[in-house]
């Protein structure tokens, strides 16, 4: 799939522009602060709804402006389709050749979009939240009703919660009967996003080995590893998955109780990466956990491929100067004929251009 054309208005810097894009390689450049990350990020707002910058929508409205608007003209195998996006402080509408999507769920995988930043080295030395955060956008894109069932999870939680605080100081049995049922819906609801969560490690784990070993010339072999808040002996079968979260929940009832929060389940769940068996967040040098988000943000995009039956677009946003030159070629080489690519960089002189087969050009200045 390729992105032919996008309109934004009133995003952050951007008054009102309109580019037409290479199916190819496109670079933005310009000097720091003019706006060449804000347009990658509105490529990936317009395919997931969110940034990736930012939590908080109305950051994303141009300072002084009621909403900002998105849309963009795809090519994808199956014909052209096209997404326009509205952000305003009070919500967002999301249409679909020009239908409204209620359900972002039904919006989102329209477009797959893979970005490689500088703060994606959080994926290897932040925190598991940053973690989850990563495993949460990339499995919505690959399947649509992630979101939905992620949401349903994250309600129970929250009213879970609420409900074990309530509980603090009282023991009596029709307590235990209601905490029976939270139970069993946190359970099962918790159960559907861990079984996505692994599987999705899984295949993720595959490709970027393979990825990580040609980048390395073999050097390296790299492990990803699923870490949920509680031990399970097989995924394959959901009711045993339930059924050990169910276990586990009775064993931590009096502490759950006592802290008023709920300590078992996938909001609690983190990734391991192992460099030759080696925790990389740990003993991983700073070149090894970069080599690491790289091969992971790879592999995304065959795992993408594999399962969407299209190649994503890819946004590089300022990383080509931080690879050297055989990681750059490496990069471009293998994938500037098969997926649509957008970087943003200060100067031509960081960029491999004799890799180039073609690309288009974009100064960015002030927003224009
Ligand atoms: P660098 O090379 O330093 O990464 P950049 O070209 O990627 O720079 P951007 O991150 O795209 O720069 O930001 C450009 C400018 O957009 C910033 O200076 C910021 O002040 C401005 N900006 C951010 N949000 C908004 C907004 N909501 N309304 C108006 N301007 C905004
Ligand atoms: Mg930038």
């Amino acid at each position: 799939m390729y992105l032919k054309q996008m309109k934004l208005q009133h995003y952050r810097n951007y008054g009102h522009i309109e580019l037409e894009a290479s199916p190819q390689v496109n670079i933005f450049i310009g000097p720091n602060a003019q706006g060449k990350t804000n347009l990658l990020e509105s490529i990936y707002v317009l395919a997931l709804t969110k940034s990736h910058r930012t939590h908080k929508d109305k950051e994303l409205v141009q300072w002084n402006e009621e909403r900002a608007i998105i849309q963009g003209e795809l090519e994808r195998r199956y014909g052209a389709c096209r997404l326009d996006l509205m952000i305003t402080n009070h919500g967002k509408k999301a249409k679909l050749n020009g239908l409204e999507q209620k359900k972002l769920s039904n919006y989102i995988g329209s477009l797959n979009v893979v970005m490689f930043a500088p703060e994606d080295l959080e994926i290897v030395k932040g925190s598991p939240s940053t973690r989850r955060r990563f495993l949460d956008m990339e499995i919505a894109q690959v399947y649509p009703g992630y979101v939905h069932q992620l949401g349903q999870f994250q309600k129970i939680l929250a009213q879970r919660n609420q409900y074990l605080k309530q509980q603090f100081g009282k023991s009596n049995a029709s307590s235990d009967a209601m905490l029976d049922i939270w139970n069993q819906q946190i359970a099962a609801s918790g159960t559907k996003i861990m079984q996505k969560r692994q599987q999705f490690i899984y295949k993720l784990q595959k490709w970027a080995d393979h990825i990580h070993s040609g980048i390395t010339a073999g050097a390296e072999k790299l492990d990803i590893v699923y870490r949920p808040s509680f031990s399970v002996e097989s995924f394959d079968d959901e009711s045993m998955v339930f059924e050990q979260f169910m276990v586990k929940l009775t064993q931590m009832k009096e502490q759950e109780i006592r802290r008023g929060t709920t300590l078992v389940g996938p909001h609690r769940d983190d990734i391991e990466f192992f460099i030759n068996d080696k925790e990389a967040h740990t003993y991983g040098s700073q070149g090894q956990q970069r080599t690491t988000a790289l091969s992971v943000k790879l592999a995304e995009i065959e795992l993408i491929h594999q399962e969407v039956g299209e190649y994503p677009i890819l946004l590089l946003d300022d990383v080509l100067s931080e690879l050297d030159r055989n990681r750059q070629t490496q990069l471009i080489e293998t994938f500037q004929s098969k997926v649509q690519t957008f970087i943003t960089t200060t100067g031509l002189e960081s960029v491999n251009l004799q890799k180039l087969q073609e690309a288009k050009i974009f100064n960015v200045e002030s927003g224009s």
